[in-house]
């Protein structure tokens, strides 16, 4: 069969942008592709055929070693403050295949990670290594599966070469999709490379692709590049605030959260080190390289807010000839940040707590049993597990204060009565399984291994977190006592 057969409907919008923003590049070709996992339900989902590409051409395909029809594969250029330090950047070990026009109409990246090296790949080898890539693959479904923007991932496929870390390790190649991998990165580079032109081209195309309606609005509204360029800082504000309050409710720690990991279509990117909490606490970092703190799950919000003052930057030169004026419609446009996230954060923890309308006392009723919960060192996913199910001696906490949180929450349910309604409201609102840092590392060991079963049943458990099925209930168990605390490495 070709390639065609499989479903594959490439565009190539990226390639028809400006060429300084990318290279022209294939992927290298590998030795010995193999499929290590497929997506099924990604591919039909994409007007993909699942059956072909399980077999060998899929190996090929998702191994670069064979292009789909309508391929045109570049790399693309970015830049990116790199924990506080700006560099040049770009793929340098990834790229981009084209977009794929889905049965549904979406445009969808389709980008193979760990294709082998490129004009940005600077002292890098190009490659990655299997255990990073099932992690990504993981993680990322995990995060699909919580109902949380993310890419997601179609495939990993085996090379047959071995690659040198600091042991020699199984070669891969993720295949990762994505809305689009524009960063908040790629308009700095623009902005310091580019031309203006050049900028305004990118911001408008960075418009039409992830806000349809705000182009049609500009259209109508006869706005010119500026009045584009600010509705775009606008809806990445708001996008990336909502994904930022999505994070904090269900305890993920991103860890790498450079303005060359931040998308502009407000998806979770880049699954290198993060990790989820166990115990509720602020500082926590998983990171062995943020010895600072700087990436702590409690830094999140304030990272993404100076992200996207970075972003901000990058379009001044669109928003307005006079730059003091720009200036001013910048940090409008960024204002609208803490608001939004604010408001998005504790929508959900009334979700959290079942709390249905609203009173003026509940954020205290949040903060109080955060508070509890730090104090106390109780496991964050498991603590809203238990008062989901009625478990309130099972949350992990006690005590007078304790009890006294208890009488205020179920006085502050019992004032909107419809119990019914406020505990579906938490079972759709708290997960009873999320990827524990252990249950993920077993299933790695067991691929590293060539047994791939460990990590579908780890998969089947994460597809849908809300379930509380009897299946799930072994992956709800937190790591055993005593171990080291958890590290997490830049992928590799
Ligand atoms: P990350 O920390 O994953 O966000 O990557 C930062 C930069 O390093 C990106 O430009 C990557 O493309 C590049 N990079 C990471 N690993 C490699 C590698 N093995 N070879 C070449 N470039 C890499
Ligand atoms: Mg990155
Ligand atoms: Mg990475």
């Amino acid at each position: 069969a070709s390639a065609a057969s499989s479903g594959w409907n490439l565009e190539s919008s990226y390639a028809r942008l400006p060429e300084t923003l990318f290279t022209r590049q294939n992927p290298i070709p590998v030795r010995a592709p193999a499929l290590a996992v497929l997506n099924r339900p990604l591919a039909a989902e994409m007007g993909l055929d699942p059956e072909a590409l399980a077999g060998a051409d899929g190996a090929e395909t998702f191994a670069g070693n064979r292009l789909p029809d309508g391929a045109e594969p570049l790399a693309q250029a970015y830049a990116g403050h790199q924990f506080g330090y700006f560099n040049r950047l770009g793929d340098g070990r990834a790229v981009l295949l084209g977009e794929q026009r889905t049965p549904s109409g979406e445009l969808r990246d389709i980008q193979l990670k760990g294709s082998g090296r490129t004009p940005y790949s600077r002292g890098g080898d190009g490659r990655a290594a299997l255990g990073p890539m099932l992690r990504e693959y993981i993680i990322s479904e995990a995060m699909h599966g919580l109902g949380i923007p993310t890419t997601r991932s179609l495939a990993v496929v085996t090379t047959g070469e071995r690659i040198v870390r600091e042991t020699l390790e199984t070669g891969a190649i993720l295949t990762r999709v994505a809305a689009s991998h524009l960063r908040v990165g790629t308009f700095q580079f623009a902005a310091q490379w580019g031309s203006e032109d050049e900028l305004r081209q990118l911001a408008d195309y960075a418009l039409r692709r992830h806000d349809p309606q705000g182009w049609s609005e500009a259209e109508a509204a006869g706005a010119d590049g500026s009045g584009r360029a600010l509705r775009l800082l606008q809806g990445t504000v708001l996008r990336q605030a909502s994904l930022l309050a999505s994070w904090q409710l269900v305890g993920f720690v991103h860890g790498v959260m450079n303005t060359d990991n931040m998308t502009i279509s407000g998806e979770t990117i880049d699954y290198g080190p993060c990790a989820f909490l166990d115990r509720f606490d602020p500082a926590t970092v998983f990171s062995s390289i943020d010895s600072q703190g700087r990436y702590a799950y409690g830094n999140q919000p304030y990272i993404a807010a100076w992200n996207l003052a970075r972003l901000a930057e990058s379009l001044l030169p669109l928003l307005h000839e006079d730059q003091e004026q720009a200036l001013e419609l910048a940090e409008g446009a960024l204002a609208a940040f803490e608001g939004a996230y604010h408001g998005r954060w504790l929508e959900g923890m009334r979700g959290k707590l079942g709390l249905l309308g609203e009173e003026e006392g509940d954020e205290e009723l949040v903060s109080g049993l955060l508070r509890l919960m730090q104090e106390q060192g109780a496991d964050y996913t498991n603590a809203f597990r238990a008062l989901t199910l009625g478990q309130t001696a099972e949350a992990g906490l006690c005590g007078e204060a304790y009890e006294d949180w208890l009488r205020s929450w179920s006085g502050r349910r019992a004032r909107h009565g419809e119990a019914a309604a406020s505990e579906s409201l938490m079972r759709r609102s708290n997960p009873s399984v999320i990827p524990r840092n252990h249950r993920v590392e077993e299933a790695l060991a067991a691929a590293e291994t060539g047994d791939f079963g460990v990590m579908e049943r780890l998969l089947a458990a994460l597809a849908d977190p809300y379930a509380y099925s009897a299946e799930q209930e072994e992956y709800a168990a937190p790591a055993p006592e005593g171990g080291l605390p958890y590290r997490t490495f830049c992928g590799t």
